[in-house]
């Protein structure tokens, strides 16, 4: 092998970082390009992880790690799809993983859904976190009572950026939108509410604790609402991290309520409508019962229905993958097909095309799960390697001119480690981790760059 092997890696979030940095151990003769829509990195990590969770944020030091090998090379503010295609980028690479995650959260799909007051997680996670396409939400949260629906971390991650302190809030880097709104919120009571039973919630015992250990916020529970049917009971037996949970939510149980705000648990509820003239009024629920094995439990309907007045709605039901230009899409899962991390096409594979991250399994797992998940995509990539015909043009600076004649304005890692600088400069001034840039045409401008 006379050159080296050139990767591309489409996202720079958690998976596409841990993919390159296989890559770049694992074999001494790939370089990797990553591709990043927005000039900044780290997708799920800055745009994801909630903005008091530094230390979780803090993961990226390692990803600067990763950016440092001269073999690696990063070009920020390049949507591939919108301004390069996959075909354009193909004989440059004698492979592409696909590492673009899944920013789209799932829809309730019931009547009254786009109503004023009504909002998907992923739109309140990024305006909260400086998404560029969130930062003008019309919320105002002048009124008093939400309903989130979904009992995963995202949930609990919403009602504790709702329910925090500004005092709390203020020294991280929440965006300045989300943070002057906060500041004047009417927010008293949060419900969250799941289809199932406390026997299946998904969040973890540590984010459950934490929400409990918030100043001003009470958590109330029904004791009604944690009596479990014979299934649930043996899946809360078999499980001692789910033995915990149910601790923790009976504690809360016998909670007397002292504070300003209040955070409620419903279970066995699934919202059918959601009503108002004009904005969230109410939310409709259908009573659930529980049938199946342990472990296998689905929420079915009693026909029972019951009223709550409300004025907002947060849907956090988990998230989905958008379509890729010009590549296979499971609409069933919201996932690229993939066998182990070779995309696959009615069956069959598509040499070369790899992916990896939510968008290969999922929307499952905490960030340190994309290590071994990217794993398995690289060591297969790096199996097929010797068998793929070799690209067209495998000099770096081919693919650059060719980006540059496209008028390309991307945007180098040492160019992002320059805004980088800035936000904690500026965060510094305020007192502040650091104060975010939530403007893609600021950031450019701030480097020269506009278009
Ligand atoms: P999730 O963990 O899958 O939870 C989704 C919730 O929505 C479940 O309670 C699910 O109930 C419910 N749901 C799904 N479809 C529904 C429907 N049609 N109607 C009503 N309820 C429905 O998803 P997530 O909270 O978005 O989290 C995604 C991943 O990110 C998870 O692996 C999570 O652990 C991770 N994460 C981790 C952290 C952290 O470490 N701090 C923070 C945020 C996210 P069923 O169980 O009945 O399906």
């Amino acid at each position: 092998m006379e050159r080296n092997y050139r990767i591309a890696i489409i996202g720079s979030g958690p998976s596409g970082f841990f993919s390159a940095e296989h890559l770049l151990r694992l074999n001494p003769n790939c370089e990797v390009d990553m591709y990043e829509r927005y000039p900044d990195p780290f997708g799920l990590v800055r745009r994801g992880v909630a903005p008091d969770s530094q230390n979780i944020r803090n993961v990226s030091k390692a990803f600067d790690e990763i950016a440092k090998n001269p073999r690696f090379i990063y070009f920020g503010n390049v949507d591939v799809g919108i301004d390069v295609s996959l075909n354009e980028l193909r004989p440059f690479y004698d492979a592409i993983i696909l590492a673009c995650g899944m920013e789209t959260s799932q829809r309730l799909g019931i009547p009254g859904e786009d109503l004023y007051g009504s909002y998907t997680a992923s739109s309140i996670v990024g305006w909260y976190n400086c998404h560029p396409v969130y930062q003008s939400l019309d919320i105002k949260l002048d009124r008093e009572r939400v309903f989130i629906i979904g009992m995963g971390n995202v949930a609990i991650d919403v009602a504790r950026i709702l329910t925090r302190p500004i005092e709390e809030l203020k020294g991280t880097d929440i965006s300045d939108n989300a943070l002057e709104t906060l500041k004047t919120s009417k927010i008293k009571e949060i419900y969250i509410v799941g289809r199932r039973g406390p026997a299946q919630v998904k969040f973890k015992e540590n984010e459950l604790l934490t929400l409990g250990e918030i100043g001003e916020t009470d958590i109330l529970i029904n004791p009604e609402e944690l009596i479990l049917n014979e299934a649930s009971d043996e899946e809360v037996k078999a499980s001692p991290s789910l033995q915990r949970i149910m601790d923790i939510l009976k504690r809360f149980s016998e909670t007397k309520p002292t504070r300003k705000r209040r955070i409620y648990f419903l279970f066995l509820r699934t919202p059918i409508r959601i009503e108002g003239q004009g904005r969230v009024e109410r939310v409709l629920f259908e009573k659930n019962v529980l049938e199946g094995m342990p472990n296998k439990q689905k929420a079915t309907g009693s026909g029972e229905i019951e009223v709550h007045e409300c004025d907002y709605i947060i849907s956090s039901i988990g998230y989905r993958g958008n379509k890729f230009p010009g590549v296979p899409y499971d609409e069933m899962k919201g996932i690229i097909p993939n066998i182990a991390g070779r995309v696959v096409k009615e069956g069959t594979v598509i040499h070369g095309l790899y992916v990896t991250g939510w968008i290969k399994r999922g929307p499952v797992g905490l960030i340190g799960n994309n290590k071994p998940d990217s794993l398995e995509t690289v060591k297969n990539l790096l199996a097929d390697l010797p068998t793929l015909p070799l690209c067209e043009y495998p000099q770096r600076n081919n693919l650059i001119q060719y980006l540059k004649d496209k008028d390309i304005k991307f945007i180098t890692y040492e160019e992002w480690k320059k805004l980088d600088q800035y936000e904690l400069e500026q965060g510094e001034k305020e007192g502040k981790v650091r104060k975010r840039l939530c403007d893609v045409e600021e950031m450019l401008k701030l480097l020269n760059k506009v278009r």
